[in-house]
């Protein structure tokens, strides 16, 4: 059968991108299927990108709040929103662009609009029908809000980015990354911030030093963390918006309050029924590890897979996806194993591998950990101290590492190379044998006793 293609994408993110120029550059028909009016999907519009860049300005304020400690005598700035998020949409911009130039280069076509399978081959957008001997479905996921009387009242992540002047009390509700993330940049831009969790703790199947820490920076920077909250319902008075917890509990006068609860993956209209695609319980489209769903010829990579949903992850399924099927890279695939991640929060996470209790799980009383806590020497001069913290965790006489779990300054930035250690096999002996940078907090993970 002749085919319009030789692979189409349904989702112009980070996974469908990534897979399409990679399957291009090896001589693939491509084309590229977004809903969207641009391109790039959640991690530069409305994930990472914007993100990171306001984490930048928070960490500036920060920088700002301390100068004084290193002798300059800094008025306290007022940080002006409307002027940045001007400049980070620019930026955002020029990725877009970039983006159409890289399909132009690669000759890969595009098509804007919502997709739906027709069948397995057949892919119909707004009328018009593209047939192709694989397809890949990367449309990703949207936030959560949850279902409760007022819930049109709040916004979620897209409207935080959407927002143009800065709210001055803003209740955030979650415990992911992406509630402690939102909470601690608006706290540190002059928000008055609540973090609503449901249980006792935020950053759940984290290791507890990295939320034991974390909740004291963000109370000491004057995040107010109400625990054992659950919004039953919000409720608009007087112009400012109160949120009523199942318990009975009242929150109030807020100007904005942002869901963070979670992601749903958007599976339920991309016509999976009709080409027999299978999904989970929970929305999520199961793969084996070529990224093959159930049904010959259809593939799912990123976050609508459900597993790591991390950009890079969604990038690295698709390259090498395209390895395997275009250039003959027989078994190449993603190794869902030792995935580094960062939490931008303040101060940042870095973590990689299993904790203590998931290392107890799979090696029981083979495991032994590490750990050391101290005020990093920037923190000398300031007034407002806010700690190191790190754990590593060990398996075996050999001592391999598997887990590495760290908070404090510039974390965020010493995991990458540690993660490359980490995935080779180094062991605690290793990490000994490599000899200090000095004076730095990353010298602690060479030097642990
Ligand atoms: C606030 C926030 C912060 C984040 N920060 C980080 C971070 O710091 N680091 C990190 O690694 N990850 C981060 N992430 C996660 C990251 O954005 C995702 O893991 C990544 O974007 C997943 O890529 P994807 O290709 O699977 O999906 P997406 O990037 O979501 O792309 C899917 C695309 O498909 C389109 N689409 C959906 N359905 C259809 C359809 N039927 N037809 C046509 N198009 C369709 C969507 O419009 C979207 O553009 C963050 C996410 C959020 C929300």
């Amino acid at each position: 059968m002749a085919y319009d293609y030789d692979l189409i994408a349904i989702g112009g993110g980070s996974g469908g991108i990534a897979l399409v120029n990679r399957a291009a550059s090896y001589g693939a028909r491509c084309l590229i299927i977004e809903q969207d009016d641009v391109m790039g999907g959640t991690c530069v519009n409305r994930g990472c990108v914007p993100k990171k860049a306001m984490w930048y300005s928070a960490d500036m304020a920060h920088a700002i709040r301390n100068a004084p400690a290193y002798g300059f005598d800094v008025p306290q700035a007022k940080f002006d929103w409307s002027t940045f998020v001007g400049k980070r949409q620019n930026y955002i911009g020029n990725i877009n662009k970039f983006y159409i130039n890289s399909f132009e280069k690669n000759g890969v076509d595009t098509a804007f609009g919502h997709a739906r399978l027709i069948d397995k081959s057949t892919i119909d957008v707004n009328g018009k029908q593209y047939s192709a001997e694989r397809i890949a479905l990367a449309p990703g996921g949207t936030p959560t809000v949850p279902d409760i009387p007022g819930k049109e009242l709040g916004i979620t992540s897209d409207g935080f980015f959407e927002l143009q002047s800065q709210p001055e009390k803003v209740l955030v509700l979650g415990a992911g990354y992406i509630a402690v993330e939102l909470a601690g940049m608006l706290q540190a831009l002059g928000t008055d911030v609540t973090l609503g969790v449901r249980t006792q703790k935020f950053l759940r199947g984290f290791e507890d030093i990295l939320y034991e820490n974390l909740a004291a920076a963000m109370q000491a920077d004057g995040v107010t963390i109400s625990t054992e909250f659950t919004a039953a319902k919000i409720e608009k008075l007087n112009g400012k918006l109160t949120v009523h917890g199942e318990a009975g509990q009242e929150l109030e006068g807020f100007d904005e309050v942002i869901f963070a609860i979670g992601r749903t993956p958007a599976t339920s209209d991309i016509g999976l029924k009709a080409a027999g695609v299978e999904v989970n319980s929970r929305g999520y489209i199961p793969v084996n590890k070529f990224q093959e769903t159930n049904v010959a010829g259809i593939f799912a990579l990123g976050d609508v897979t459900g597993q790591a949903e991390l950009t890079p992850v969604a990038i690295a399924a698709g390259r090498r996806m395209a390895d395997r099927i275009y250039d003959g890279q027989t078994d190449r695939h993603l190794s869902y194993e030792n995935i580094a991640t960062v939490v931008f929060s303040h101060p940042p996470i870095g973590t990689i591998g299993l904790t203590e209790a998931q290392a107890r799980e799979q090696y029981g009383d083979e495991v032994n950990t590490y750990n050391t806590s101290f005020n990093p020497m920037y923190m000398a001069f300031t007034d407002h101290k806010v700690k190191t913290a790190m754990k590593l965790v060990v398996v075996g006489k050999e001592e391999r590492v598997v887990g590495c779990h760290m908070i404090g300054l510039a974390v965020d930035e010493m995991l990458q190379g540690f993660a490359v250690a980490i995935s080779m096999g180094a062991t605690k002996r290793d990490l000994d044998d490599t000899v200090a940078i000095h004076p730095t907090s990353a010298e602690e993970l060479v030097t642990m006793r």
